[in-house]
């Protein structure tokens, strides 16, 4: 893959395998962008890519993310992410994900799979049956483990609030009018969390039924998925599909920050010196979207090493986004440089790059 050494988004990922298995129809790719702290660890997308090289694209992109957002978290693991490329109808198998599980158990350790868009706990289940090198598995009441979601959502939401609290001064929620964009596992969670508080939620989805649904739930506002980018609030929040955030994006936000869950959310590193232009605070997306794999690495820590899991460790090490998410802020105050670039040099440094 030539064409791909020289751009960008390779960033000189030390491993990437391509897995062809005949027998179930499997293709998928498993990108390692570090080991430098660890096993690298990252979910697994399984989606359809109508160009399989938009699939390599993700893998490489989301992987260096997780090298970050790791290091970020300061969680003992390096980042890797796979992409399972589908059909048109998403067809997913039992045989694919046992063959996927016996591609990461001849990786023997160096990659950790988890949830990822489209993959559920079921999932994590059936590559279990081949490899231990997996997280995200169901858990029982109490330990950590099992959907990363509502942990990636709890992070968010503590991340809203300090963003919140940095930009317009203020400690309470209410009132406080956020738009969300995707109302899956991690938006959803972020939303009645959000409710809870008394902000005002502006709500959409693809899925226009279960933005209504959950706006009729919260009581909140539901739009269609065009518009959201574009309506007036204090905080949009990002929670679908990444690369959002290109120049015409940036130029329909009218908020005074985005902070979100989606991966990848800036299409470019210079759109975070755009949105920073336009005095948007932005909170950097693998910081403030890192509950997830703070929970699952917890558990895979736990359960290699035999030691009690406890769900408390993990709510309390989520706790610490918002001082994390501080310090970029500072910083990028500071130094007048936007807080993607102040975080990416943060994460750099801790990965030895
Ligand atoms: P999900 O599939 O449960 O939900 C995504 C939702 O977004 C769906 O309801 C979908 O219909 C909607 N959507 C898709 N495209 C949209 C668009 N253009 N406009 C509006 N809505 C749209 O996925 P999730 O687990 O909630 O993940 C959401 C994002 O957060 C992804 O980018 C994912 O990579 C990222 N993320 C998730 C986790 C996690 O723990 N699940 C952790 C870190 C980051």
């Amino acid at each position: 893959m030539p064409a791909f050494w020289s751009e960008p988004d390779w960033d000189e990922h030390e491993r990437v395998e391509v897995v062809h298995d005949r027998a179930s129809g499997l293709t998928a790719i498993i990108a390692l962008h570090s080991t430098h702290l660890g096993p690298a660890a990252g979910g697994t997308r399984f989606w359809h890519y109508e160009d399989p090289e938009k699939g390599m694209r993700d893998a490489l992109r989301l992987s260096r993310g997780m090298s970050y957002k790791n290091a970020m978290a300061g969680l003992p693991i390096g980042g890797g992410k796979a992409v399972v490329l589908l059909d048109k109808d998403r067809t997913k198998t039992e045989a694919m994900l046992h063959a996927f599980g016996d591609a990461v158990e001849a990786l023997d350790g160096r990659y950790v799979t988890a949830e990822d868009v489209g993959a559920t706990e079921a999932d994590m289940v059936a590559i279990h049956t081949r490899t231990e090198h997996v997280c995200g598995l169901p858990a029982d009441e109490g330990d950590a483990g099992g959907d990363p979601g509502p942990f990636t959502a709890m992070g968010i939401y503590h991340g809203i609030k300090a963003a919140v609290a940095h930009k317009l001064g203020t400690e309470s929620m209410k009132g406080v009018r956020v738009a969300l964009q995707g109302c899956g596992s991690v938006g959803g969670g972020v939303a009645r969390l959000l409710a809870k508080d008394g902000a005002e939620l502006t709500l959409a989805d693809i899925d226009d039924k279960r933005a209504a649904a959950m706006a009729q739930e919260l009581g909140g506002t539901a739009v269609s998925a065009d518009q959201i980018m574009g309506v007036a609030c204090d905080v949009f929040s990002p929670n679908a599909l990444g690369a959002i955030l290109d120049e015409e994006g940036i130029a329909r936000l009218d908020c005074a920050i985005v902070a979100g869950g989606a991966n990848n959310q800036l299409a470019r590193p210079l759109h975070g010196q755009q949105l920073h232009d336009r005095g948007i605070l932005y909170a950097p997306d693998y910081v403030i979207n890192a509950g997830g794999i703070i929970n699952v690495s917890y558990e895979y820590l736990c359960r290699r090493e035999g030691t009690p899991c406890d769900i408390n460790e993990v709510r309390k090490r989520i706790a610490r986004i918002p001082g994390r998410l501080g310090e970029i802020w500072s910083e990028s105050d500071a130094s007048g440089k936007p807080s993607n670039e102040v975080a990416d040099a943060m994460a750099q440094a801790l990965i030895g790059r």
